[in-house]
């Protein structure tokens, strides 16, 4: 499938899947699991209090951050179709033998692999500055000398359509939405290129998607639309792209020279799969996981190496402590997902004809600061059971269920198929401060909370995969 219908089906997830809320009543839940599945389910206190005692006060106390730092420190940025993040899945492969989990399979797909080159965006007039930018994925270059044209800002889509093309043409056009949430702020960025391309634009800028800024561009994907012609796409900060906009709001001309090289083929990388083998129900699955690949810019610490770590330590833990439940828990670290969750296509799309195995699938991948439950997509009945394990975590403050129909990156590509599923629920309100930039390094992540999500991670992991019910769908 080509990026742009990979766009339209994530759109399609998140605005057409139909609701499934939980009963508004608190006994609405009750009678749909029964007092048995209610007293089971809480009969799991020992097994959760056993798993906490071992990650926050026994032998894998900050093991997670730990070898999170070795990870990082050691390889940094993993580009998709980098040779770099081919190394450090070798580590996390051997990381995992040493464990003595000998059930790890990789599977092969071709991922893109592109390449930032030269970024420099100089303001021209109306005095001359240099503006801080970074490219956004697969953004094409810029002729070597750079584009040289005026700036038109619009704040909205609905602002650009409403210039005539004759406004635009031959112009830089900067977007400067102001960040709401990241799902809506975001379409500047991913499609902002090719709806300015339109209209005649030569370059587009975006301002960054973050609420926050100490002038830091973000970077991210983006699509180019098929006919339409590629333009260079860029990320400015909110410093500089507020500076323009007072600029431009004074009635002021604004030219900027935009000059961006970069290059662009396909590689070879791998899907990461770690089995803790079920002892009854060995094909049914309870998935937990994160990416491996991260953005050039930064470390990919928070992005997603927390999340990675966390799914990494949901088998260990079990293993070390013995714990093996009735029904398999597989670790997936997905590869390219960055430039548009290619691994989770690529197993979707392998595993199809077993997918009836699926019965939970799990993801972190926006942040691992303190966990506070799940975001759960599935059917009323499934989000009961969610709920129910949840009310195990009040004392840690971690027991919320968020309604989600589209909870995950990588895993809406499965969930869109009916599979259940959840991703991490946790502070992260300084999430996208970070998201994407140099600033996304191991000072974002903290030894005790990286211990509460891995603990949380196992025992919810370890639960699903043992109660005596499947996650229904
Ligand atoms: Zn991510």
């Amino acid at each position: 499938m080509s990026f742009s219908a990979r766009i339209f089906v994530t759109l399609f997830i998140i605005f057409a899947s139909e609701a499934k809320f939980l009963p508004k009543s608190r006994n609405g839940c009750r009678a749909l699991l029964g007092d048995t599945l209610i007293k089971e389910i809480a009969s799991y206190k020992n097994v959760k209090n056993e798993i906490f005692k071992y990650v926050l006060d026994g032998d894998f106390k900050h093991k997670t951050y730990d070898e999170l730092a070795k990870f990082v420190d050691t390889f940094g940025a993993r580009p998709s179709g980098s040779q770099v993040l081919e190394d450090s899945i070798d580590h996390m492969i051997q990381l995992t033998r040493e464990e003595e989990l000998n059930d790890i399979v990789t599977e092969e797909l071709e991922v893109p692999h592109w390449i930032r080159g030269t970024e420099k965006v100089t303001m021209l007039e109306p005095r001359i500055k240099e503006i801080d930018v970074l490219g956004l994925g697969r953004s094409v270059n810029t002729p070597p000398e750079g584009i040289t044209a005026e700036v038109v800002i619009v704040k909205n889509f609905e602002e650009l359509s409403n210039l005539s093309n004759k406004d635009v043409d031959g112009k830089i056009v900067v977007y400067d939405p102001i960040f709401t949430t990241y799902g809506e702020t975001v379409v500047y960025r991913s499609q902002g290129a090719s709806k300015a391309a339109a209209k005649g634009a030569v370059a587009s800028l975006v301002r960054s998607i973050t609420p926050f800024s100490i002038n830091t561009p973000h970077t991210g994907s983006q699509n180019y639309d098929d006919n339409i012609k590629k333009i260079p796409a860029g990320a400015i900060s909110l410093e500089d792209a507020d500076l323009l906009r007072r600029f431009y709001d004074r009635g002021e001309k604004i030219i900027l020279n935009i000059t961006m090289s970069s290059t662009y083929e396909t590689k070879t990388s791998r899907n990461t799969i770690i089995d803790l083998k079920g002892t009854d129900h060995p094909e049914k699955l309870v998935i937990v996981s994160g990416h491996i690949d991260s953005w050039d810019v930064g470390q990919g610490a928070m992005d997603d190496g927390g999340g990675l770590f966390v799914s990494w330590a949901a088998p260990v833990i079990l293993k070390r402590l013995n714990l093996r439940p009735k029904r398999t828990v597989r670790s997936i670290f997905w590869t390219a997902e960055e430039l548009g969750l290619i691994g989770a296509y690529a197993y979707e799309e392998k595993h199809r004809n077993e997918s009836h195995n699926i019965n939970f699938i799990m993801e972190s991948d926006e942040g691992t600061f303190a966990p506070l439950g799940l975001a759960v997509a599935g059917t009323q009945e499934a989000r009961c059971i969610i709920a129910e394990i949840l009310k195990l975590f009040k004392s840690i403050n971690a027991s919320t269920l968020v309604e989600d129909d589209s909870p995950g990156s990588d895993i809406n590509v499965i969930i869109k198929n009916g599979i259940p599923g959840a991703s991490l629920h946790n502070a992260n309100e300084r999430y996208f401060w970070f998201h994407h930039t140099e600033g996304d390094t191991m000072n974002v992540e903290d030894p005790d909370e990286l211990d509460l999500c891995a603990a949380f991670w196992t025992a919810v992991a370890y639960i699903i995969a043992d109660i005596s019910i499947d996650i229904p769908r």
